[in-house]
């Protein structure tokens, strides 16, 4: 065969490789090796580790390695500029982040190539998807840093901001993290991950020629300790980290009870639903996006197949094929379609994980392509005969490797997709717009992405449900969260609650004359205390008002299986909520003098006031209900993105001790208009006016399993309900103590906390507590992406 015909036959590419010498230049230009950036200056490199060139194993620079005195310096410096920094206009900062997104763009193949030789990601990615989403990002922001105020009103910005990033999008973790917290008038210290510090040293370069003022943007390099320092720091306001689940779990513990700001976005195994009645090679060219993206190293790659069964054969069968088309290779050559994975130790991890998968009885097919010698390359990889249990269908591989399993019903599909302890992204693909509309909803994902996949876009949320963590990264929510109330900081300690009488030394005394004991209120039933003990509840001269039951962990576990039985809740009509919430409000109106003797005879004050004040809140959140929602975005791209707000899931609230009825109702309230089921533990002093609370819920058709209510001893029942793993998010009012307890032991799930912690939130203030405080807390943001206009 002569060579044109050859071609055609293999339809083989020639190279096509983009100069690494411009890149080599820069470092070069820079003798090779890297001290920090701080205070606007590059420091003297310290301790220093390699970075290298995953592609070919060889030292690319010398980047220095943080030390806890590094970081302190780089806080002191983000500190001092904090003050000038936010106190610029809006449209001041606006015009620093538009001049580096201009930066970017007029650099970006030095950037591009700089990425692809640190990262061994394929050039035409990192040309043509990461860094101009960087430049789009930065763009994105310049207007949210003019606009915060009107968007934000009576917000500001944390201070100083301690970010931590992977190496899997080097340079586009940055600008998630960097061009928000810049807009909303934060100053940074940002750490990239240790294979790729790279393009965030050129990054500090683009600073310095933007004018950017010093210190607002300072780069400490190094390892996982040089992490833990900048979230160790005390000086450090808030914390935003990317990585895997397992170091997002130990920073929530390391910053549990400072009353840092928190969010994450950590790992994921983002299901892949191909229905049969989708375009099959659409969906398989999706796949290859999916999971061959970045050699897979992505935390939302599609790396479940999920194919309905009267499609799999074929489908399997057209995915091999493609697999024997992909192109592994010089991440420079711009005609390859996978490149080097980032380190040798990750080439190992991603090996032994598909060992794993073998033994238990997986069966591997990798296509017969060629590797480059040498470097970290892996082929692309699917793996069949796997079942739910399987290790490399439960965990992240972070890898090119695909696992596959097949379902009948969309149903099944669903089953399958959700379970899994992440909650990063989906995709779903089907012509059955009805179809693919339907399973939407039921994914509790952060991103679903429908017949596409791996859509990103500057001004749609970003970020996880479950344990892939919490917080957006871009549009609305992700300019949220580096920002907070004004008055945030101004709360003062709460004043501390008046000792209880101590309990008579004979339980049998406390119940003298007393002859009913409040029940609690479980799955829509009265039910007795598991432990059969009862508590006293004393009024405010010492004199016993009543009892109530002394819940423990069963109790706790009751209380959880039914609101978790009662999900559906969230999915009712939000008109349902709140003319439920609005029945409820006109149902204790009904009652109003007995709740206010109810509350008199426990605080002795006058009750007829907090009975009003809960009345009117609970009409606020029925005003919310049908309110509170989404948006549409219109990213760049032939797609809109439907940003839904959807509840949390199952909500443990522990209310305060002051105000019995207010103070639950002020956090019930809320919860419920968003559809969250709720296990409350009222005031532990002052149990009695929620335990009357449950006839108001009777006679208002609250479905059963909504709200529960556990009496009991509050640290004690805070501790079981923060450890439960059936519950996504708890709210709790009480002392320092309790709260870090709480943000400590809510770890094992990563649940949403907000704690009061022994600050004196006085939640009867209706201009802070009437509005959107509580509702963004009950509330997560799943934005789905849909083809537009295509
Ligand atoms: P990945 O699995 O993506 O490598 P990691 O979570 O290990 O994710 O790393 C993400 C980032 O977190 C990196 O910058 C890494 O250096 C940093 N890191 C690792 N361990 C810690 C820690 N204990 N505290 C803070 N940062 C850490």
């Amino acid at each position: 065969m002569n060579k044109i015909a050859q071609i055609f036959q293999t339809l083989e590419y020639g190279p096509a490789p983009e100069s690494a010498q411009p890149a080599l230049d820069w470092i070069k230009a820079h003798d090779g090796v890297f001290g920090h950036f701080i205070n606007g200056a590059w420091t003297k490199p310290g301790k220093t580790f390699s970075s290298d060139n995953p592609a070919t194993g060889e030292s690319l620079a010398q980047v220095s390695e943080g030390s806890a005195e590094d970081v302190d310096k780089a806080v002191k410096a983000a500190r001092a500029a904090f003050k000038s920094w936010s106190a610029l206009s809006g449209y001041e900062r606006a015009k620093y982040l538009y001049a580096i997104a201009r930066l970017v763009q007029k650099h970006s193949r030095l950037f591009a190539v700089l990425e692809s030789l640190d990262n061994g990601k394929p050039i035409r990615e990192s040309r043509d998807i990461d860094i101009p989403l960087v430049a789009r990002h930065f763009y994105h922001h310049a207007g949210w840093a003019q606009h915060r105020d009107r968007e934000f009103p009576g917000a500001v910005p944390y201070g100083v901001c301690g970010q931590i990033i992977p190496w899997n999008f080097p340079l586009l973790m940055l600008a998630w993290k960097i061009a928000p917290a810049l807009a909303a008038g934060n100053t940074v210290v940002l750490k990239p991950a240790e294979f790729t510090s790279l393009t965030a040293l050129l990054f500090a370069e683009i600073c310095e020629k933007a004018g950017l003022p010093k210190g607002v943007v300072n780069i400490v390099t190094g390892f996982g300790e040089t992490g833990q320092a900048i979230v160790a720091h005390p000086d450090i306001d808030k914390i935003a980290f990317t990585g895997s689940t397992d170091v997002g779990k130990a920073i929530r513990a390391a910053t549990a009870g400072t009353g840092k700001g928190l969010s994450l976005e950590l790992g994921g195994k983002s299901p892949y639903i191909v229905f049969e009645d989708a375009d099959i090679d659409s969906a398989i060219e999706g796949l290859v996006d999916a999971i061959w993206f970045n050699q897979g190293q992505v935390c939302c790659a599609g790396s479940r197949l999920l194919v309905q069964e009267s499609i799999e054969e074929r489908f399997i069968a057209k995915l091999k094929l493609r697999m024997s088309k992909l192109r592994v290779g010089d991440p420079l050559d711009k005609a390859i379609d996978i490149g080097a994975l980032v380190a040798p130790v990750q080439v190992e991890r991603v090996r032994e994980l598909m060992q794993k998968g073998i033994e238990e009885g997986g069966s591997v097919y990798e296509p017969d392509i060629d590797l480059p010698a040498g470097g970290c390359f892996l082929k692309p990889a699917l793996i069949t005969d796997v079942s739910p249990a399987n290790t490399v269908v439960a965990e992240e591989i972070f890898g090119p490797v695909l696992v596959v399993m097949s379902f009948r019903t969309p149903e099944e599909a669903v089953a399958l997709a959700n379970n899994t302890r992440y909650g990063l992204a989906a995709t779903i693909w089907s012509e059955n717009i009805n179809l693919a509309l339907d399973i939407a909803p039921k994914i509790k994902a952060g991103v679903v992405w429908i017949n596409g996949t791996n859509n990103f876009d500057a001004a749609v949320g970003f970020g996880g449900y479950k344990e892939s963590g919490f917080g957006r990264e871009g549009g609305k929510e992700g300019m949220g969260v580096y920002l907070k109330p004004a008055w945030e900081k101004d709360l003062k300690p709460a004043p501390a609650a008046k000792a209880s009488p101590a309990k008579p030394a004979n339980p049998l005394d406390a119940s003298q004359g007393i002859d009913q004991t409040a029940k609690m209120y479980i799955g829509g039933k009265q039910a007795r205390p598991d432990s059969g003990y009862s508590r006293p509840v004393f009024g405010p001269a010492g004199n016993l008002v009543g009892e109530a039951g002394e819940g423990n962990r069963k109790d706790i576990r009751n209380a959880v299986e039914a609101a978790r039985a009662a999900l559906g809740w969230g999915t009712s009509s939000a008109h349902n909520r709140a003319q439920i919430l609005y029945f409820l409000a006109e149902n204790l109106q009904y009652r109003r003098a007995e709740f206010a003797a109810r509350i008199k005879e426990q605080t002795g004050e006058k009750g007829e006031a907090e009975v009003d004040a809960a009345i009117e809140r609970l009409f606020a959140f029925a005003g919310w209900a049908d309110k509170y929602d989404g948006a549409v975005h219109n990213p760049p791209l032939r797609a809109i993105a439907a940003a839904m707000v959807e509840p949390i899931g199952v909500l443990a609230i522990l209310a305060p001790q002051a105000r019995p009825l207010l103070g639950s109702v002020a956090l019930l309230a809320p919860a419920l208009a968003m559809g969250n089921p709720v296990v409350l533990v009222p005031s532990e002093k002052s149990p009695l006016s929620m335990t009357d609370f449950y006839q108001v819920l009777e006679t208002s058709d609250v479905p059963s399993g909504v709200v529960n209510v556990v009496t009991g001893d509050s640290a004690v029942l805070a501790k079981t309900l923060a450890e439960h793993d059936g519950i996504d998010a708890i709210w709790c009012v009480g002392d320092a103590a309790t709260s870090t307890m709480v943000e400590k032991a809510s770890v094992g799930n990563l649940k949403q906390t907000w704690t009061s912690r022994g600050l004196n939130y006085d939640l009867s203030d209706t201009e802070k507590f009437e509005g959107d405080y509580f509702l963004r807390r009950a509330t997560q943001v799943k934005n789905v992406w849909v083809p537009y206009g295509a």
